[in-house]
């Protein structure tokens, strides 16, 4: 009734029947200790003061806790709502940060994130490394001969050849079309050479068939290693120079640090 729960009704009488017993009790035992006789008007008063008093001033407390009791609640489930958008918003803030770095299409860093994040280490590095820059040979005829579409594929094979050859020490990414960017952190020019062999041969065995033919893909691979600190910008340049020796060498090669590599024994 009112909007007043039936629960506060029967708070709210109780606590009326309480102060009226209260009120006569008081009268019942005062007055005569006063003197006075506990009767007629006065006794009636007694009973109807707390009545018209006590009834609707109960009534009305009770009826604001249950308010104030029911705001509480709906304030503690509305912040455990707020709790909860707030981590939803920073796992979509992490993965925004995530996708922002990464290339969509291989899962590696992309161009901005791989040279800031080269551009950092090169702060701090000391000792070997070697940094590799892979480029897809004729890839361009790929996508002709076989479809776009078979020619993502073939640099997601590329890509992924790559993540199976390093290490989470070192850091990969797609710098541009077809070109990849490999920084081996703690790879001297020999182990160096191993890995990037092994890239190229991991890359050429892909078994990548379109219409039922067979696509063939293979890299071309320049390599500059360093002992020790070193200019990202011109180990870039430098490994940049021997990719394009590798594509003139006939491609499907490795030159590093300005020599051809044989390809390695099986
Ligand atoms: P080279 O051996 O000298 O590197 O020859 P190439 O054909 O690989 O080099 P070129 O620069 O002439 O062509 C690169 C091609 O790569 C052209 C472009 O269409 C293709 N390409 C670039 N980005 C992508 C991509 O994201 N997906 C696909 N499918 N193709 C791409
Ligand atoms: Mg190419
Ligand atoms: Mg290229």
């Amino acid at each position: 009734m009112f909007g007043i729960g039936k629960n506060t009704w029967v708070k709210s009488a109780v606590a009326t029947v309480a102060s009226v017993v209260a009120s006569v009790s008081i009268v019942l035992l005062l007055v005569p200790l006063l003197g006075g006789h506990p009767d007629g008007p006065g006794f009636w008063m007694s009973v109807f003061c707390p009545l018209v008093i006590g009834g609707p001033a109960s009534l009305w407390q009770f009826h604001q806790k249950d308010i104030i009791v029911r705001q509480r609640d709906e304030l503690a489930r509305m912040h455990v709502e707020l709790e909860d958008m707030h981590s939803e918003l920073s796992r979509l803030h992490e993965d925004l940060r995530f996708r922002a770095r990464r290339d969509a299409l291989t899962g590696g860093l992309n161009r901005e994130a791989l040279f800031s994040a080269l551009g950092a280490l090169a702060r701090t590095h000391r000792g070997p490394a070697t940094l590799l820059v892979a480029d897809a040979d004729h890839f361009k005829r790929i996508n002709d001969v076989f479809g776009h579409l078979a020619g993502d594929e073939a640099l997601r094979r590329i890509a992924a050849c790559i993540a199976e050859m390093t290490t989470g020490g070192d850091i990969w990414g797609r710098i541009g079309g077809e070109e990849f960017v490999v920084f081996l952190h703690s790879s001297g020019a020999e182990r160096a050479g191993v890995i990037a062999d092994a890239i190229r041969r991991a890359v050429a065995a892909i078994d990548l068939t379109v219409d039922g033919k067979s696509v063939s893909v293979t890299v071309s691979i320049g390599a500059a290693s360093v002992v020790d600190a070193f200019d990202p910008v011109d180990l870039f340049r430098r490994a940049d120079e021997y990719l394009y020796r590798a594509k003139g060498g006939g491609r499907d090669r490795i030159v590093l640090d300005g020599r051809e590599l044989d390809p390695l024994p099986v």
